[in-house]
């Protein structure tokens, strides 16, 4: 059998060493048309900020070891430009000359990629604007920054590489901007958590523009690139990095027939296969299923790239297998946070029709005895009937990565927010709490669905009816009087079963706290005495996280003037 890979990085490379696990004798072609092979992209920026020094560590193989260990015959600068299917060949441009052969296969398996989107706007072209795909995109970034000429760089987009270009870029010393046409960075994630990555940001001295986007790039008369947003500010920079989204590289499938989905993706079925059978298709430029709504999706990460990779070499080589779909499991490191999802976000409930109900957590990560112990927060996404679980979101300084990681696992194996009230975790006052964060998520979300409580999240409070609705701080004096909600009464937890009368019956009384645990105690007592209440979901953190001024380009400029 002679199978063909095109794309030597992530899903073909991955495909390609996983058939020669399982076929000795088959015959594999992998065609890239960069120089290197399998390559660690989502590394690059961490070598670009010096964290990585050594730019070899990033070559996790090359070619000469494909071919040496896998017995792969791999050709590096050879572009695939055209599929015949019916003849089952490919032609393939020698990039090096500029010769062009055909080569046939029995099955073919792509795995092209997907390129950063660049902008139709003026300037995009210009000398120090950049996108990152490649290694040649990251020699010439970290080139010119290695040059020290570079002071001030702006980024285009916050999402995961938009913003581990930022902090990469800042480890270089220089001044950095973030400019994002939403009104929050991180789309993963729904706005009062991406709103706690926004203060981060401002903390860190990013300069941070929300609701903004690029109109145009010029070179000034010293030199300097001249970034002008939509919204009229302007901003100086030596390095612009794009970093506004990624499209599938689908252009080959296309010009074959093979079908394409709506946004450019390859379509696929449960194997891997495109709509001609000896046709296989992974990683970025495809699209699969979503396990929870059961819809199309597309998921550009290196995880479903490897994972489909490997399960198109296990069909091929005659196994009986079926991809699940992408849940869309992501982690990033925005400085000192880890912000990590799992699963659909509010705003895609919202889009897809699906009924849900949302609560969040805020517990340490690990006994909060113990040295070192930091808030993480999890927003939990569930059925309201039953409880299953259909997103979550967490973001923290510690602990993230196992607590995504946990909750992940539940959404996968069709948990529900009772099932995380008993997962059993490991559990010393270093790692974690004998309640787990992921206990305590799961608690909150069930006492919801039981009844025990209710709750009302932060965007809610800006609707309360004045005549009907009243607020309660249950907050002890010290914190009350260092700031809070205009019109509430304050009666801290430990008092209120003695002074619960002072509070009118006839209100449905909106309780709160710093992050909802007494709030919820305190909701408990108001019931047991006959009253209606509610508890802020979150707390006055995730309130006030989600309603502070988000950007910080305004107190910048007035820094400046
Ligand atoms: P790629 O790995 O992009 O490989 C496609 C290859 O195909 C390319 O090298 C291209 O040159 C080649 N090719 C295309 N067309 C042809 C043709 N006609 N002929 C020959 N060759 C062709 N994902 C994560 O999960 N976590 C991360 O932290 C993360 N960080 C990232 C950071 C950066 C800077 C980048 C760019 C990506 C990151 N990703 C991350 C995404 C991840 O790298 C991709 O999801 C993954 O590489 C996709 O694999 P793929 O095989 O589909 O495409």
């Amino acid at each position: 059998m002679k199978v063909l890979v095109i794309g030597g990085v992530a899903g073909g490379t991955t495909a390609a060493a996983r058939l020669r696990r399982l076929d000795e004798s088959a015959q594999i072609v992998v065609f890239e048309r960069g120089p290197y092979v399998s390559y660690a992209n989502c590394g690059m920026p961490y070598h670009i900020g010096q964290l990585i020094k050594d730019r070899q560590a990033l070559f996790v193989a090359t070619s000469d070891s494909l071919r040496t260990d896998y017995a792969l015959d791999v050709r590096v600068r050879h572009e695939v430009v055209a599929i015949d299917r019916t003849r089952k060949t490919v032609t393939v441009r020698e990039l090096a000359g500029s010769t062009t052969y055909e080569e046939s296969y029995d099955k073919l398996i792509l795995s092209p990629g997907a390129r950063p989107i660049i902008p139709r706007l003026p300037g995009t072209d210009l000398r120090g604007v950049f996108t990152l795909r490649s290694v040649q995109d990251m020699d010439a970034i970290k080139a010119l920054l290695d040059s020290g000429e570079a002071k001030a760089a702006a980024v285009i987009g916050g999402g995961f590489i938009g913003l581990e270009m930022v902090e990469n870029l800042m480890a270089r010393g220089l001044d950095v901007m973030v400019v994002e046409m939403l009104d929050q960075v991180l789309t993963p994630l729904d706005f009062e958590m991406a709103a706690q990555v926004h203060s981060h940001l401002r903390l860190k001295n990013v300069r941070l523009g929300l609701g903004d986007g690029l109109k145009s790039i010029a070179r000034d008369n010293q030199g300097r690139l001249e970034i002008v947003l939509a919204s009229g500010r302007m901003a100086k920079a030596d390095v612009v990095i794009l970093a506004v989204g990624v499209q599938p590289e689908s252009d080959l499938a296309k010009a074959a027939g093979l079908k394409i989905g709506p946004r450019g993706h390859i379509v696929v079925n449960a194997q891997m296969q495109t709509t001609d059978p000896d046709i296989y298709a992974v990683g970025d430029a495809v699209l699969v299923s979503d396990p929870i709504s059961g819809g199309p999706t597309a998921i550009p990460l290196a995880g479903p790239a490897n994972r489909q990779g490997r399960l198109a070499a296990d069909h091929i080589a005659g196994r009986q297998v079926a991809y699940a779909g992408t849940q869309g499991t992501s982690i990033t490191k925005v400085f000192d946070l880890a912000v990590g999802t799992t699963g659909l976000n509010a705003k895609q409930l919202r889009q897809l029709g699906i009924a849900f109900r949302d609560s969040i957590s805020h517990s340490p990560d690990h006994a909060s005895y113990y040295p070192g112990s930091t808030q993480m927060s999890i927003k939990l996404l569930y059925r309201p009937e039953g409880g299953k679980l259909l997103g979550a979101q967490v973001v923290g300084v510690n602990g993230v990565p196992r607590t995504v990681n946990v909750l992940a696992a539940a959404l996968k194996a069709g948990m529900t927010v009772f099932d995380l009230e008993n997962l059993e975790l490991a559990y010393a006052p270093p790692f974690g709490s004998a309640k787990d964060p992921v206990n305590i998520a799961g608690f909150v979300a069930s006492n919801w669905l039981r009844g025990d409580v209710e709750l009302v999240s932060w965007d809610e409070m800006a609707r309360l009816d004045p005549r009907d609705d009243a607020v309660l701080d249950v907050r002890t004096k010290g914190e009350w009087e260092q700031g809070h909600l205009d019109g509430a009464v304050h009666i801290p937890v430990q008092e209120l079963r003695s002074r619960v009368s002072e509070l009118p019956s006839a209100k449905r009384w909106i309780v709160y706290c710093k992050i909802g645990r007494r709030g919820y105690i305190a909701a408990r007592i108001l019931r047991a005495h006959g009253l209606r209440a509610v508890n802020l979901s979150g707390g006055l953190d995730t309130l006030k996280a989600a309603t502070e001024l988000q950007g910080n380009f305004e107190e910048w400029r007035a820094r400046e003037d």
